[in-house]
């Protein structure tokens, strides 16, 4: 604005404009007189959006989203967007519940009206589960997203414009319906830090979106953990990390980046991390078949964990198949017992709740299913 001889508050007129009103063409812009809009229109400007390019609809009200990003350029590719009417649970425990509601723990969402809660009647519970990369480079032997390789990054707009296109879709109104974000699609963002923490900052700045409602995961890049800590907290989100195994013995066969920064150079990093009241770390393990969920792992987690003496909360997610990963569900009894273990030792733990299988909705499965 300002290289255009306007004022730099014009710039926040059109941030609100497509962040908040959330329009989608120049000429929507109806807080810049006409005269600027027709002026930046025939400088060649334009804003946008990543448009959702393909709805999936689960029976269980889960939506999945191919999602077009870099549209008029040549490297149009898709990334994977969620909605997930009432989360999957991922939240329950970690400090989400007492961003708008101190006395609640978790996982009760019939108290919401009673107890003045922000969600009441007629208002939207939902968590969106947003890509930060096409593919991702890391490489985990279990995942999906991993066969596709990095094929780029996103950009800023890109990653928080997955956010505004689905709060469009379903007209979310910031404030008063309560959306989670999870950070948790395709990529690591961590491997993209720039611009995840520039979108991070778009979505609260600009959209008015609470970064405490916010949760990124990664497998465990350390460089990236440490810039993290140093962020303020006004703009950070919560912290999952990747655990899935109990040693690095087992956790480098199945994620290659162990070899890089294992387990303890992964905890000393999330150490730095000054926590909010009542936020805890997620530690996320996805269980395999006769590889992660056996009563010895179990135990093993437990004492992990205890020993890295954090706040902290494990998320079990039963592995999700897919074509050509030679690996195996669960027994649905192992993970009920592991959770079992894990609280019994004292650590809170949570079942994520599988969502949309009837649509592949575990990572990365629904671009390779329905691209090939
Ligand atoms: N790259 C980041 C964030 C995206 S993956 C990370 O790895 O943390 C988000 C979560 O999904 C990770 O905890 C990962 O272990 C898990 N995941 C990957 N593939 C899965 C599958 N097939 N079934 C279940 N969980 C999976
Ligand atoms: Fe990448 Fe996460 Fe999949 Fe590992 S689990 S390959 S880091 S998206």
């Amino acid at each position: 604005m300002v290289s255009l001889g306007e004022p730099a508050w014009r710039a926040k007129q059109l941030a609100e404009a497509v962040y908040v009103q959330r329009v989608t063409d120049l000429s929507e812009i109806t807080t810049l007189p006409k005269a600027l809009r027709g002026k930046l229109a025939n400088e060649g400007w334009q804003i946008g959006r990543p448009a959702i390019a393909q709805v999936f609809q689960s029976v269980d009200g889960t939506e999945r989203y191919l999602v077009t990003c870099g549209a008029g350029q040549a490297s149009v590719q898709t990334v994977e967007t969620v909605w997930m009417p009432e989360g999957d649970e991922g939240e329950s425990g970690d400090g989400t519940d007492s961003a708008t509601s101190q006395a609640k723990t978790s996982c009760a969402p019939d108290l919401d009206s009673e107890s003045g809660d922000s969600t009441g009647p007629g208002r939207q519970r939902a968590t969106i589960c947003v890509s930060s990369q096409v593919g991702c480079a890391v490489n985990c032997q279990f995942c999906l997203t991993a066969k596709l390789g990095l094929q780029r990054n996103l950009t800023p707009g890109e990653i928080a414009g997955q956010v505004i296109a689905v709060l469009d879709r379903h007209k979310v109104e910031v404030g008063r319906d309560r959306v989670n974000l999870v950070f948790m699609g395709m990529g690591e963002p961590f491997l993209n830090y720039d611009s995840f923490m520039a979108a991070v900052r778009l979505l609260v700045v600009e959209a008015g979106l609470s970064p405490q409602r916010m949760t990124v995961s990664t497998s465990g890049i350390v460089p990236g953990i440490e810039r993290f800590a140093q962020e303020p907290k006004e703009l950070r989100p919560k912290l999952a990390i990747s655990l899935n195994a109990p040693n690095d013995e087992i956790r480098q066969q199945l994620m290659p980046i162990n070899h890089k920064w294992n387990i303890e150079s992964v905890v000393d990093a999330v150490q730095q991390v000054k926590l909010r009241p009542r936020e805890r770390i997620t530690f996320e393990y996805v269980l395999l078949g006769g590889i992660t969920d056996q009563p010895q792992h179990a135990r093993e987690v437990a004492r992990l964990v205890r020993r890295t003496g954090l706040p902290a909360k494990v998320n079990l997610i039963a592995w999700n198949p897919g074509p050509g990963i030679p690996y195996s569900m669960p027994q649905p009894g192992a993970v009920e017992a592991f959770r079992q273990t894990l609280v019994d030792a004292g650590i809170p733990a949570y079942l994520r709740r599988p969502r949309g299988r009837d649509i592949y909705a575990a990572c990365g499965q629904l671009k390779r299913t329905v691209e090939g």
